[in-house]
């Protein structure tokens, strides 16, 4: 079960959220998630404030997109979210069991998560208590507009990226997925899953 988020964060300064789109030619080849290392494989980095957030996980962009979401009315305010993930796209077999917690106001969204993010005790109760005694809390505070002017110019790069043929089929079909929680689109035709649509 995850705990409260700790959001202490009224008087906090107001970050800048960077996302880059990264690329890859050379995947390890013993990791058996990726596909050919001939071909060339994309990626996102987040940067605050002009630093690399250099959590050791791939970021999941349709987490970040989803974080940055205003909620509609009355519907819950904080949610964890899987920023970081597994490179087979489940956060809990990378050990990363609780994620970034996501604090929304009506013009701040604000992150508080524990570094590293990766719970490398295992699951075990001692384990996990002794990761919650070592890993500190980090607190960010993003400004909604800004933050989405930038997911969308970086969706603007992906698009780029997908109308030529140089990202390997894998990478170009996991980057689509990105386009179903594009913050220019409405959210009621946003996206063909269950989950979505069942909250409209
Ligand atoms: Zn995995």
């Amino acid at each position: 079960m995850k705990q409260a988020i700790p959001n202490e964060g009224h008087e906090a300064a107001v970050n800048h959220f960077g996302l880059r789109l990264k690329q890859n030619r050379a995947p390890a080849v013993t990791d058996p998630h990726r596909p050919s290392p001939e071909q060339i494989w994309y990626y996102a980095e987040i940067w605050v404030d002009g630093q690399l957030l250099d959590e050791p996980h791939p970021v999941c962009v349709t987490s970040v997109l989803m974080a940055f979401a205003k909620p509609r009315p009355k519907a819950w305010n904080h949610a964890w979210h899987d920023v970081f993930t597994c490179s087979c796209g489940e956060a809990a077999c990378a050990n990363i069991h609780e994620g970034v917690g996501v604090v929304h106001d009506e013009r701040h969204v604000d992150w508080v998560f524990r570094r590293p993010q990766a719970n490398n005790f295992g699951i075990d109760p001692i384990a996990h208590r002794k990761w919650c005694e070592t890993a500190q809390w980090h607190q960010y505070r993003f400004d909604r507009h800004q933050a989405t002017r930038e997911l969308t110019r970086f969706l603007d790069e992906a698009w780029a990226v997908l109308k030529t043929c140089d990202a390997t089929e894998h990478s170009r079909s996991d980057m689509l997925n990105w386009f179903d929680n594009d913050p220019r689109v409405p959210m009621r035709v946003r996206g063909t899953n269950g989950s979505m649509s069942q909250e409209d």
